[in-house]
């Protein structure tokens, strides 16, 4: 077109040009050097938004204690929950990272996979040794404690010195949760009382004291610090630093990237009554890496993955150009047709089995109709019995 354009523009101005043609490559020069700049500006873009969905996001969950009966509050998960949440995780395609690959990814660089899930467990509880343990070590997650040092082996609800030991030798990783666990009220007001070299010792007291005692009892460095109640003031950044910590964590329900700031790495709370921070994980992690070439129709359950008895199946053909949505059909292969819902808006479809399904293997065909052209997919994934 362009091409085209500049002919007739050459033509009109004929007079100068009897044989415009033999000026042409000069013009497709022209046209080659803003083409060329134009796809190199596109890669550009293209390659950053690639790199914007794949960067590696690692949700790190932070939990503090469990019950496997009674009410949830929001810093107590019932274990029945704390293990769906496990499984949920799984299906979405998270890798568990252990503390040391957390660490060799952020400040070293070290390859991670894109969803990646750091678990944490703060204060020392025996709950976790009771409740949270024994599935972890079933499903084979790695696992972070966060310690106070003055609250271990104490008795009563605390961890005891043996339970943690066990813990480390298996799937457990430890840092430092402070030795006193002081809260934010609390430390604002030894701020306003003290002079400023007697609030350092305190500050200094928590970072050094727990280090020393945890590393003493656990034969093992500990470098990383999650701050009490999430709170934290530049000023520690110093005193943490010179006492050998390299990362320290707080709860800013964020993603970590490669780019979260060492001192003030974000941590999501999960809370026993709500689940509004790990819908926003599974979302995020289930939204990565979808956005999706042209005409790739998206599956969820993704081929050849495990889902419930009771599967929701998803079609989201937001990238299927020319798809006319009213032909769109789905077939359970054994079972038949099944009924969709489909969201016009958003060219999603979808379907839910109201009742569990017995196969081990379910194949399901999604057809439909893209501007004249009649397709169709075949789609297998499996059931699993597991909750
Ligand atoms: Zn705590």
């Amino acid at each position: 077109m362009k091409i085209q354009g500049i002919r007739r523009m050459q033509y009109k101005q004929g007079k100068q040009y009897n044989q415009p043609w033999q000026h042409l490559p000069l013009s497709y020069a022209f046209i080659l050097v803003i083409v060329f700049f134009c796809s190199f500006l596109f890669a550009q873009n293209f390659e950053d938004n690639n790199k914007a969905e794949l960067e590696t996001q690692v949700a790190i969950l932070c939990y503090h204690d469990f019950s496997d009966g009674g009410s949830a509050t929001e810093t107590t998960i019932l274990t029945d929950k704390f293990q769906k949440q496990l499984t949920e995780l799984k299906r979405a395609g998270v890798h568990f990272l252990t503390l040391e690959e957390f660490k060799q990814w952020k400040l070293e660089g070290a390859e991670i996979p894109n969803k990646s899930v750091l678990i944490t467990i703060d204060d020392g509880w025996s709950s976790v040794y009771k409740e949270a343990y024994p599935i972890l070590l079933k499903e084979d997650i790695p696992f972070t404690l966060f310690i106070y040092s003055n609250y271990l082996n104490r008795g009563g609800r605390s961890l005891s010195k043996n339970q943690l030991l066990t813990m480390l030798d298996h799937k457990a990783s430890l840092g430092s949760h402070s030795h006193t666990h002081p809260l934010p009220p609390f430390i604002k007001e030894q701020q306003s009382s003290l002079d400023e070299q007697a609030f350092d010792a305190f500050i200094k007291q928590e970072f050094k004291v727990s280090k020393d005692k945890l590393e003493q009892m656990s034969k093992r460095n500990i470098d990383t610090y999650a701050y009490p109640g999430g709170y934290f003031q530049s000023e520690m950044f110093t005193i943490a630093e010179e006492a050998g910590y390299q990362l320290m964590f707080s709860v800013e329900p964020d993603f970590v990237t490669v780019h979260s700031a060492n001192k003030t790495l974000p941590r999501f709370i999960i809370h026993g009554n709500n689940d509004n921070h790990f819908r926003t994980i599974i979302r995020t992690f289930n939204e990565m890496g979808k956005k999706r070439e042209k005409n790739q129709l998206i599956l969820s359950p993704e081929p050849e993955s495990f889902t419930s008895l009771t599967p929701e199946l998803k079609m989201d053909l937001s990238m299927i150009e020319g798809i006319q949505m009213n032909s769109i059909k789905l077939e359970i292969l054994g079972l038949g047709p099944a009924k969709l819902d489909v969201d016009y808006q958003n060219k999603i479809a979808s379907w839910k089995s109201t009742r569990r399904l017995y196969q081990k293997t379910v194949k399901a065909k999604v057809s439909w109709v893209q501007g004249e052209e009649a397709k169709s997919l075949l789609w297998t994934f499996y059931i699993s019995d597991k909750p």
